[in-house]
């Protein structure tokens, strides 16, 4: 094989044509400050305005709701942030499987006095009554992503959110419930409002936008700004704003909104035949739950060699996977709290790698991919 193949979807994916083109011509015709009072600024703050007006619409919120941010690690961070310095110690509820973005807040809180409650995902899945369990008086936050990047599991945040609201009802007390729902977008149906989180977070890059932007929903007016500056995103996100990428995002969340029905169904059928033919390949097991599962991401352990091994045995194929997530290959104890959460087994978390798919690969690739490692697994 010549060609490079990617399955390394849930890192990055490319950036499509019509992102592409989106961004260039934005670079072009609309790169004027849209906070400068002259003909050229008021042009890109109507695109601006337009961006902001068709997000809302394919989200179904309300556009003052929407920040456009650098990327999903900043809008997590804003969240995060500004509990962190609010005047009041609290509990924070903190999945451990929350991405590095979030759990990498962990010792910042516990510094300010914050009691930072570690939940676990047994089986990959958080469970709603666990998170029931440690509902406090002090809980103030509580995080819950909606598909894992690491294992692709779907977490319960419409029912973890049905809880907190009644908690909230019982005792009369806030918690804001936030989403990183980054690895969700374009590639899972779900709602905002039916999901009823305070805030959630996405990123252009993982579905086919340009890298640098992203995007935080949040309807909780006592959240506060992470940086100093300008009052550009309503005094949220002081900082000039990246219209060209703007623009490529709003295209590329249409275009994933718009396919998405259709790419799901492709990717279901290519993590089918994945796991119809890893499955009986000689020490391989599927960890990915096969139920409540995004069909993007499909994580599977090898014995025969650890997962840093193997991801390059595979690379000199010209086949790109992952070790874990991409975010992480810095921190792979970060991983291993991922894995262990989910009641992986230490022997299997090392051998474990993550093949993430997109809606451009091919079943092709996918026999490729499971004759490369059946090649590679087989014999001694
Ligand atoms: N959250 C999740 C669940 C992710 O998978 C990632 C990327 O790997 C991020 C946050 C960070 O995204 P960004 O690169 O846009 O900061």
């Amino acid at each position: 094989m010549t060609e490079m193949v990617y399955f390394d979807n849930a890192a990055t994916t490319r950036i499509s044509r019509k992102a592409l083109d989106t961004y260039n011509m934005a670079s072009d015709a609309y790169w004027a400050n849209p906070s400068s009072l002259h003909h050229e600024g008021l042009k890109a703050k109507s695109k601006l305005d337009e961006c902001r007006k068709k997000l809302s619409l394919l989200l179904a919120v309300p556009e003052d709701t929407l920040t456009f941010t650098s990327c999903a690690t900043e809008a997590d961070s804003i969240i995060m942030e500004s509990f962190l310095w609010a005047p009041q110690c609290g509990e924070v509820l903190m999945p451990n499987i929350e991405h590095g973005a979030l759990t990498g807040f962990t010792r910042l809180f516990r510094q300010k006095g914050w009691t930072v409650t570690a939940l676990d995902a047994p089986q990959g899945f958080l469970d709603p009554e666990d998170v029931r369990r440690h509902l406090s008086e002090k809980t103030r936050l509580v995080l819950c992503m909606l598909v894992n990047n690491v294992m692709g599991t779907i977490e319960p945040v419409a029912e973890i959110v049905k809880v907190v609201r009644k908690f909230e009802q019982e005792t009369g007390r806030k918690i804001h419930v936030h989403t990183d729902a980054t690895q969700a977008l374009g590639k899972i149906p779900f709602s905002l409002v039916s999901l009823d989180v305070d805030s959630a977070a996405f990123s252009a890059h993982k579905l086919h936008g340009p890298k640098g932007v992203g995007l935080l929903y949040n309807r909780n007016k006592a959240i506060t700004a992470l940086s100093r500056g300008g009052e550009q995103e309503a005094g949220l996100r002081p900082g000039t704003e990246n219209l060209p990428g703007i623009m490529a995002m709003t295209a590329a969340v249409e275009d994933a909104l718009d396919n998405e029905e259709t790419n799901l169904e492709k990717v279901r059928h290519l993590n089918a035949l994945l796991r119809e033919r890893l499955s009986p390949l000689q020490g391989v097991t599927i960890l990915t739950p096969a139920e409540r599962s995004s069909p993007y991401i499909l994580n599977i352990s090898t014995e025969k060699y650890p997962s840093e091994v193997l991801t390059r045995m595979l690379y000199d194929k010209d086949f790109c996977v992952s070790s874990g997530s991409a975010c992480s290959n810095n921190a792979k104890q970060h991983q291993g709290t991922i894995l262990s959460s989910m009641q992986v087994s230490p022997k299997q978390s090392r051998g474990s790698i993550r093949i993430s798919l997109g809606n451009d690969n091919t079943e092709e690739e996918v026999m490729a991919l499971a004759d490369a490692l059946s090649g590679l697994l087989g014999g001694d």
